[in-house]
């Protein structure tokens, strides 16, 4: 656990922004605290963003967050999937202590970031997708979707009651109401908002507008979408998330062409899927495009903190698969932008590990505002500056629990370092050790190689190091000790329409 003073994080900040654009010590420490706009979208890989890898679409947008601020590289979801990553988000703890392993409810009893950010003087807000059972607390306003949301027509509610928006897309409506409360927020303290899209989420159902473009395009496909899973454990042969046997005519809209068969009729499903979810990137990237110039407009740029991120990555056709889960590095990275022209140099780049545990230890950090023992990431803010304090972290602990679930994906947990992942599928017992330098895209698991025998001895000294340090002690490993309330459970038609 750390913790950093305001005054000490803001003398951190100045001491490392040797930039023309920067302020100075002294205006730094009398400067107004800054303004937070933390936008989250939902399954969106950093790969489909252009400032991380440009082969498969461009967002420029987006980009202008890494090129005006900093682009981080490594941070990592503590268990892959949307619920409990926003769980986690909120509350700075891993998904054994937050009471949040899988799709259930958030106690709404339980202090989150949102109140402390309110505590300190903040001025709080939520507008889209929630997805944690429970109504928001610790917002001064909240406009949600029920469960998912649904992209066409969405529905969105309030303690007041909810509202149907007719012809409308769902990333439209809560960039719009974003913008709102950016006009209408009080002006008398700074804000914390979260601007949290349903997109690019399985359906994959872009506006209109960017369909019929990207069912023109051809899309190239991943080295990976054809892997044989030689080397792995059951676990990749039994998983139901692959390409080629369980995306359904929902998921790509259409049928298969008759006569297509074998890798064929896998490319066919590929590009099919791509073309929606690709779509469905351009409307995040134009969204974010809409709230900086509403930034530029207000003139609040230069002192707010613009943060762009994803509840976790997703499998775009990598080792034949969609969805996320799996802790490859695919599903495991979350994109991770943060611009904020009075505190980071534009073009900074930042290969530190963090983890999304860290996101409400920063928000605390950057309002000057203490952060709790009881959070178990730490503050970002010292690598802000683009260098790596010394004892910064050198390993995450992973912990994927939803089996039975959705795709038959197994459970498992693991520790990736900076070289290394060590994955231990604990309910068959199998284990996966991938040499990250030498085989980036993890497809060849030397668990059983004799001369890897050192490096996984020490995998796993410090797998069980970090599981203990965290205090797992795997209470929701068996799935009838799983909290039983659905995050699902909100019924939009239980509230009255709002006047
Ligand atoms: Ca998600």
């Amino acid at each position: 656990m750390r913790t950093i003073s305001r005054r000490g994080f803001l003398a951190g900040i100045a001491a490392g922004a040797a930039c023309g654009g920067c302020a100075t010590a002294g205006r730094m420490s009398s400067a107004r605290r800054p303004n937070i706009l933390f936008i989250m979208s939902d399954d969106h890989a950093a790969h489909a963003i252009s400032a991380y890898d440009g082969r498969l679409i461009q967002t420029p947008h987006l980009d202008r967050l890494a090129k005006e601020g900093c682009l981080f590289t490594h941070v990592f979801a503590t268990n892959a999937i949307c619920t409990p990553s926003r769980a986690s988000i909120l509350t700075g703890q891993y998904s054994h202590v937050n009471g949040v392993p899988v799709f259930n409810k958030l106690d709404p009893a339980k202090i989150t970031v949102a109140h402390r950010m309110r505590q300190a003087g903040y001025y709080t807000a939520l507008i889209g997708k929630w997805h944690l059972g429970s109504d928001p607390q610790g917002f001064d306003h909240w406009e949600i979707f029920p469960g998912q949301g649904v992209y066409f027509d969405p529905v969105l509610y309030t303690d007041e009651g909810s509202k149907k928006y007719v012809g409308e897309h769902a990333t439209d409506v809560v960039t719009r109401l974003t913008i709102e409360q950016l006009r209408s927020r009080p002006k008398d303290k700074p804000f914390f908002m979260m601007m949290q899209h349903k997109a690019p989420h399985r359906p994959w159902q872009p506006a209109l507008r960017h369909q019929a473009v990207w069912r023109q395009k051809t899309i190239p496909e991943p080295a990976t979408l054809f892997d044989d899973y030689a080397t792995r454990t059951d676990a990749l042969r039994e998983q139901k998330q692959s390409v080629a046997h369980d995306l359904t005519r929902q998921d790509v809209k259409e049928d298969v062409p008759a006569g297509l068969a074998g890798r064929d009729r896998t490319r066919w499903l590929y590009q099919r899927y791509m073309q929606d979810y690709l779509g469905c990137i351009q409307g995040i990237d134009e969204s974010v495009g809409l709230v900086l110039d509403e930034l530029d407009a207000q003139g609040l740029a230069e002192n707010t903190v613009v943060i762009y991120t994803s509840d976790q990555g997703f499998f775009l056709g990598d080792h034949g698969l969609y969805d996320k889960r799996f802790m490859y590095e695919e599903s495991l990275k979350m994109p991770f932008l943060l611009r904020w022209p009075r505190g980071v140099r534009a073009g900074t780049r930042q290969e530190a590990m963090a983890i999304n545990c860290d996101f409400a230890p920063t928000f605390l950090a950057l309002a000057g505002a203490e952060v709790p023992a009881e959070m178990q990431g730490v503050s970002l803010t010292p690598l802000l500056g683009g260098t790596i304090p010394s004892d910064w972290r050198k390993s995450m602990y992973y912990r994927y629990y939803h089996d039975p679930g959705d795709h038959n994906t197994a459970r498992h947990y693991g520790v990736r370092t900076e070289t290394h992942k060590l994955i231990f599928f604990d309910k068959k017992e199998q284990w996966e050790c991938y040499d990250l330098g030498k085989d980036p895209e993890e497809l060849r698991n030397i668990y059983g190689d004799p001369a890897a025998q050192p490096a996984v001895a020490a995998l796993k000294a410090e797998l069980f190091r970090l599981k203990k340090q965290l205090g797992d002690d795997d209470r929701y490993a068996d799935p009838r000790e799983w909290p039983k309330e659905s995050s699902y459970v909100k019924p939009p038609a239980a509230r009255a329409p709002k006047p």
